[in-house]
Formats: structure tokens, sequence, C-alpha cells
């Protein structure tokens, strides 16, 4: 494996492995790996020649208030896991070589961002968006590994893939969990122990909604949403932030629950944020 850290030399070894005809995987992070960062290396490999990881704390999709300063960081041990699973290259640019100069041309996320994260996060997608664009043109990797934890970026970025014309195939891969079921994530080392003790309910609940509306307990979206908020008030001490349930990928209202569905969960602690999702076909 191999570090690099400037667009230049990223983009050298990119038109070098093309030329020979290689197929380049990429898998975005930011860093502070986990099971969930290694599936998708995993998948990457079943998939690509080569693969590419970046690790890079995008000031852009945080907002005022939240955590970027908190962010989990530990380079070394990134480096190490990432080589150990077969990263081939550990792309670690620094702020200043992303954004050498405040951007001049921005991208503005209209479509799917006024619900879940877009709506209590003002921007966040627009920073998203805009760092997945910088690094597809820099690396301009065949295929990009998303992970189906954040669903509504998996829907976002194969937007802005259609909208673009990018010709970069976007794999949803999906949610790795703890034992307990809590969805793996870095900010979960940000929990105090009883929140971590209480987080597990998280899935547990949302596991039971998509049950009760498989087995036509509930037939409308609003009722499972209040049933599930209802559920996740007594159980948690952590603020709600949203529970929704819409149509995937386009994240649209639904009133009756048929088709694709997504429930989905944001949870506010003291120091971590945490989100959750569950996806099923209604028949
Ligand atoms: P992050 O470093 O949190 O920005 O995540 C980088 C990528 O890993 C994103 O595509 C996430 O959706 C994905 N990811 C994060 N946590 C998980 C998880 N528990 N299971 C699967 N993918 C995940």
């Amino acid at each position: 494996m191999i570090e690099i850290n400037t667009l230049q030399e990223m983009n050298q070894w990119t038109q070098s492995k093309k030329k020979e005809g290689y197929n380049i995987g990429f898998v975005p992070t930011m860093g502070f790996l986990h099971e969930g960062h290694l599936s998708l290396i995993k998948r990457a490999q079943q998939k690509s020649d080569y693969i590419v990881m970046s690790v890079f704390v995008n000031p852009l999709q945080f907002g005022e208030g939240e955590d970027f300063q908190d962010y989990p960081r530990d380079k070394k041990r990134d480096k190490a896991l990432a080589e150990k699973h077969g990263v081939d290259v550990f792309f670690y640019p620094r702020i200043e070589e992303m954004y050498p100069r405040p951007m001049s041309v921005s991208l503005n996320v209209h479509h799917g961002v006024d619900v879940l994260c877009g709506a209590s996060r003002p921007g966040h997608f627009d920073g998203v968006a805009t760092v997945v664009m910088k690094l597809f043109q820099i690396i301009q990797p065949d295929k990009a590994f998303f992970g189906m934890k954040d669903a509504q970026q998996v829907s976002v970025i194969q937007r802005m893939v259609n909208d673009f014309h990018f010709n970069i195939e976007i794999i949803p891969v999906e949610i790795i969990r703890e034992n307990d079921g809590l969805a793996k994530s870095s900010r979960n080392v940000n929990l105090t122990i009883s929140e971590r003790k209480e987080a597990p309910k998280i899935y547990e609940t949302i596991k039971k909604a998509k049950q009760l509306a498989k087995d036509k307990q509930m037939t409308s979206a609003a009722e499972l949403e209040l049933w599930t908020i209802e559920q996740l008030k007594v159980q948690l001490s952590g603020r709600i932030d949203y529970v929704q349930v819409l149509r995937f990928p386009d994240l649209t209202a639904i009133d009756k629950l048929e088709g694709k569905i997504i429930l989905a969960v944001a949870v506010h602690y003291e120091r971590a944020r945490l989100i959750d999702n569950i996806t099923w076909k209604q028949n």
C-alpha cells in the first residue's frame, strides 16, 4: 500500500493505472475506521483491480456547532487497518490541499434534502456532494462504494452521478452492526457508558416497526412513524431528531406503505448524533 497526500500525485497514479487497463474501486471515508468501512473495502476487492481509500474529515459538511473538532481521528491506526485489509492507495490529503482557496462555484443539492439529515443539517449534503465530486474528479474511479448506514448520502450521490454524467457505478453496501445491533459508527466512541448501553434500542425498535409493516399490522407511514417515535421516547434518554418513513431511494413522502420503503432515525446524545435505518420492499 502507498500513501498519497497530493491531488497531483493521486491523479498521476490513476492515469497510469487506467492506461494499463485496470479498473479502480474507490472507498471514501472520514477515517477512524471500523468494520463498516472494512466491509466497503471487502466489497471493493470483489469488484476492482485496485482500491483507493480516502480518509478526509471534510469541514464543508459540518455545520456550525457540529462535531468537526470533536470528530475522532487516528491516522496511524487507519493506515494500518487499510493496509491489512488490502487497500492499494491510502489517500490522505490535507484540508489546504482539498480547499486551497474558498470555492468559487458551489454545489447545491435540492432534491431529497428536505427530509432526514438534510432537513436537520442544512448545507450538509452540499458539502458532501462537493467533496465527493472533487474526489471523483481526482481519483476517477470506475466504481465507488458507499454504506447504506448513510442511505440519504447514497441517494444524493447517485443523483449527482446521474445529473453530471459521471461514468462511475455507485455500489451501496449493507449496514454493519455491533453484536447488540447498534450500527457501527466512528462516533460511537463519543457515547457515555449509559448512552452506549441504551443505543441498541434504536435498531431493535426499527426492526420491530418493519415487522409490524410486513405483517400488515400497520399500513400507513404516519402510523408507523408515530409508533416508532413513541417506542423510542420511552426507551432512550437521547433527543430524537427525526423518525421518518419514506420511499427509497427517491426519499419522497408516502401515505400507504407500499413499494421500497426506508424507516430512518436520528438521535442526539451529548457528544454524538446517531443515525440508523432499515429498508424493505413492502408487498
Ligand atoms: P464515514 O467515515 O462515517 O464518512 O463513512 C464512510 C463510509 O462508510 C460511508 O459510505 C458510510 O456509509 C460507510 N459506513 C459507515 N458506517 C457503516 C456501517 N456501520 N456499515 C456500513 N457502512 C458504513
